[in-house]
């Protein structure tokens, strides 16, 4: 997708309306248009890079501490007993928009929004398999 085609890029620049709730100079923060519990917020880095990998340093920070401050705002407000943050990268992953966010899920008891985690149990050997395989990828 390229920039001039990205929804996240037209709300940076007030071409799509949104229910913004935070802005300074790299991020802007909006509720997401169709919530999985009320409160839910996108929080966006300004400049368009479409996976996390692809964000230089000075981007994360920034972001990173955004999401920090903003979590505990939607938490405070809408009364929740915790929160996700997720950030889904690549189509696999469930990642619809290619404009890197991090969504802030409010939760609370009961409320089923994530109801299965496909946890499993390494095979003998393979945690330590991988653990050297992706430290050698860094
Ligand atoms: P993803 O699946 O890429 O992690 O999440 C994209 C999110 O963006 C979805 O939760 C979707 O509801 C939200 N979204 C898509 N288009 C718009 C829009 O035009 N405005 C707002 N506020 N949210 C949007
Ligand atoms: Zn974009």
């Amino acid at each position: 997708m390229s920039k001039n085609e990205c929804i996240f890029c037209k709300i940076v620049i007030g071409k799509i309306p949104c229910k913004k709730i935070y802005e300074d100079d790299s991020v802007i923060a909006f509720l997401d248009i169709r919530p999985v519990s009320d409160g839910h917020t996108l929080v966006v880095p300004k400049a368009h890079f479409e996976r996390l990998h692809q964000c230089p340093p000075e981007v994360l920070g920034s972001i990173g501490a955004c999401v920090a401050k903003i979590a505990q705002a939607v938490v405070g407000a809408v009364g929740g007993g915790g929160y996700n943050v997720l950030c889904n990268n690549g189509r696999v992953a469930g990642q619809l928009v290619d404009h890197v966010h991090f969504h802030i899920i409010p939760r609370n008891e009961g409320d089923e929004v994530f109801t299965r985690w496909p946890a499993y149990e390494y095979e003998q050997g393979r945690a330590d398999e991988l653990a050297v395989k992706i430290s050698e990828n860094l």
